[in-house]
Formats: C-alpha cells, sequence, structure tokens
C-alpha cells in the first residue's frame, strides 16, 4: 500500500523524504520532491517583497490603514515620536511633516497672525507670544500627514 503523499504536510513530506530507503522505492522519492515543489510556490508567495504595491495611503488625522479618524487630543495624536498605532485596528502608522503644505500655509497664517490672532491675545491682557505658540501649533497640525509604514510588522 503506497502512502498518499497529497495529504501530507510539508514537515511530513521532508520526514518522509529523509527516512525513506531510496534504493528500495525510487518511484516513491520521485513522489514526494514533486509534492514538495508542488507546494513550493504557495509557500514562497508570502516572502514576497511587498515594495511593489506599497501606497502610503496619507491621511489627515485618520488611519492611513482603516481610515477610521484619529482625534487631535487623542492619546495617539499626541504621543511622542513618529512612529504609531492605531487605536481602532492596531496596524502600525508613522506621522511626518509635509513641509510643501507647510511652506503654502506659512504666509496667510503669519497674516492672520499678525492681523487677527496677536491683536486679540493682547486685546484679551495676554502676552503676545501666545499668539506665536497657537500658530506654530496650528501650523504643525496643519502639515501633520498620516501614512502607512513602508513594511508593516505582522502581527
Ligand atoms: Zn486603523
Amino acid at each position: 500500500m503506497e502512502p498518499n503523499y497529497s495529504e501530507y504536510s510539508i514537515a511530513e513530506l521532508q520526514d518522509a523524504l529523509a527516512n525513506i530507503d531510496k534504493q528500495a522505492y525510487p518511484e516513491r522519492v520521485e513522489k514526494i520532491e514533486s509534492e514538495l515543489s508542488s507546494r513550493q510556490p504557495a509557500q514562497s508567495h508570502s516572502e514576497e517583497p511587498l515594495n511593489d504595491d506599497y501606497e502610503p495611503n496619507e491621511q489627515f488625522f485618520k488611519c492611513p490603514t482603516c481610515e477610521k479618524k484619529i482625534g487631535f487630543f487623542s492619546k495617539t495624536a499626541n504621543k511622542w515620536g513618529k512612529n504609531k498605532e492605531c487605536p481602532h485596528c492596531s496596524a502600525p502608522f508613522e506621522s511626518f511633516m509635509k513641509w510643501k503644505v507647510f511652506a503654502i500655509a506659512l504666509i496667510p497664517v503669519f497674516f492672520v497672525h499678525l492681523f487677527v490672532l496677536r491683536p486679540l491675545v493682547v486685546s484679551l491682557g495676554f502676552n503676545g507670544a501666545i499668539s506665536t505658540g497657537i500658530i506654530c501649533g496650528l501650523l504643525t497640525v496643519f502639515a501633520m500627514r498620516y501614512r502607512k509604514v513602508r513594511s508593516p510588522k505582522v502581527t
């Protein structure tokens, strides 16, 4: 009775190949080897580099993976460092500054600061430097984007 190698696992096949009497059963050796090689594609597929379908999917205070909102004042958004983890789907992502947005927003925001916000802050009896702080904070928030990490850790 010949063993049905198609029902063997890869480990079992390798085990069988290692222990078989190759002189006595050359045709079985052949079958095990072809069974093993037929399973190779499925195995090596998961090891393919994933950089070809890498899509950063930039988001503005949203998770780049599940696209759920991440609040400005949430623990995740205020966590120090660029590597973060989505509170909804726990996919890793990174935050980065989009300097183009920063540069474009800088001039109008500066005028708002000079003619609107600063006089308002001063008229309320606060130090004008608070306005500068608010503006810098707003600019940073405004230019902040979240994107997927290139090679996410398998969780
Ligand atoms: Zn998510």
